[in-house]
């Protein structure tokens, strides 16, 4: 049985505004409150972990350790099957120090292409999110969620953020990149939400929220 998070404060362990406006969305209505971990000067350590869960754990423990609140991390990325799972956990790296994604998008596309990898099929991608939340005594619970996919070149779309206007999720005619955020996470009653991010929360939510 998983543990159940008690009501109180919980550290979420990002320095992104957005993830924590999201995660005190979800978690308020079980009486809980999320602080940042920058609000409470907590050091962002380096993820040096090889999988999202790995690097998700690092997070969620020393944000628990150094809090002595539970505490939540998440990690995620874009693995493409064609290049072996790349950028997967680097996939921020891929954008460089400023952040450009136009350019981390026409790496992938490039070596793509360098593979010959034209139809769809050879275009398989998918975005993998894991979550972790961890108690001050080390206890943790963690999740996955995966939205699978193929790519599409040129990127489509002005919305979503990162790698979104070249996936176009099994299923869908429109990329992430084309959809609103309601679209991309939203959730509802017998729906997990289409993300990556969406399911790994809803997992969370079922697991430690009772939800
Ligand atoms: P992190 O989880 O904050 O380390 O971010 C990982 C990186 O993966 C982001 O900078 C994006 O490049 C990429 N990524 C993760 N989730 C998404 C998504 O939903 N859409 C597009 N790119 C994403």
């Amino acid at each position: 049985m998983p543990r159940k998070l008690e009501s109180g404060r919980l550290v979420v362990a990002t320095h992104n505004k957005g993830k924590l406006v999201e995660i005190n969305d979800l978690i308020a209505p079980y009486g809980l409150e999320a602080v940042s971990a920058g609000s409470l000067g907590l050091p962002e350590p380096e993820e040096t972990g090889l999988t999202f869960e790995a690097n998700a754990e690092l997070k969620a423990r020393a944000a628990a350790e150094a809090s002595g609140l539970p505490a939540l991390a998440d990690d995620s990325g874009l693995a493409v099957v064609a290049l072996g799972g790349d950028p997967g956990i680097y996939s921020a790296r891929w954008a460089g120090p400023d952040k450009d994604f136009g350019r981390a998008m026409r790496n992938v596309e490039e070596l793509l292409q360098q593979k010959g990898a034209v139809t769809p099929d050879a275009r398989r991608a998918y975005f993998v999110a894991a979550l972790c939340l961890c108690w001050p005594d080390g206890h943790q619970e963690t999740f996955r969620g995966e939205v699978h996919g193929m790519l599409v070149w040129p990127p489509r779309g002005e919305r979503g953020f990162g790698y979104d206007p070249m996936f176009l999720p099994d299923g869908e005619t429109r990329t992430f990149g084309e959809m609103t955020a309601e679209e991309k996470h939203g959730r509802g009653p017998g729906r997990d939400g289409l993300s990556h991010r969406a399911r790994a929360f809803s997992q969370f939510a079922r697991a430690c929220l009772d939800a």
